[in-house]
C-alpha cells in the first residue's frame, strides 16, 4: 500500500479505472482545504488499472457513501505517515443527497429545498427507497 505523500488523511485505493473524478466530486473534495491528489490509471496487480485518491489533511468527509458506489474500493486511514485503519465498505443504510428521486409526484420534485434521502430496502439487490414517497430508485 502506497501512502507516500500523506501525513494524516485518507487514501482511497482500488477505484475503478476512470472513476477517480466521480469519487472526488461525490465526496465534495473540491471544497476541502487540504492537498488532494487523484492518481489515474495506476497499474494494479489485482485488477488491471485503477485510480487512487490521496487526501492529506484531517478532513471530515462522509466515507460511508463510498459503499454505495463500489464496495471493492479500499479506504485507508493514515495518521503520522502510518496506516492505522482499513475501512470495509458496505452498502450504507441511508443515502442523503447522493441520488435523486425520479417520481414526479414525490414531494422532492416540487419542493426544491428538500434533500433527497433514501433508505436501504433490499441489500441483496442494492435497492434503495425514497423516504418520502417510498418509490424504489432506478439508475
Ligand atoms: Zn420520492
Amino acid at each position: 500500500m502506497n501512502i507516500d505523500g500523506v501525513n494524516t488523511g485518507v487514501v482511497i485505493d482500488h477505484i475503478q479505472e476512470g472513476k477517480g473524478w466521480e469519487i472526488y466530486n461525490l465526496l465534495g473534495l473540491d471544497k476541502v482545504d487540504c492537498t488532494v491528489a487523484i492518481i489515474q490509471r495506476v497499474e494494479s496487480t489485482k485488477y488491471g488499472k485503477k485510480d487512487m485518491i490521496k487526501v492529506d489533511g484531517d478532513v471530515d468527509i462522509d466515507l460511508d457513501i463510498l459503499g454505495y458506489f463500489d464496495t471493492k474500493m479500499t479506504v485507508n486511514i493514515v495518521k503520522n505517515h502510518e496506516l492505522v485503519e482499513k475501512l470495509k465498505l458496505t452498502l450504507p443504510e441511508k443515502l442523503t443527497g447522493v441520488i435523486k428521486c425520479k417520481n414526479p409526484r414525490c414531494i422532492t420534485s416540487t419542493e426544491q429545498e428538500i434533500v433527497h434521502q433514501f433508505r436501504l430496502a433490499d441489500p441483496e439487490n442494492k435497492r434503495y427507497r425514497c423516504i418520502y414517497c417510498d418509490v424504489v430508485y432506478k439508475e
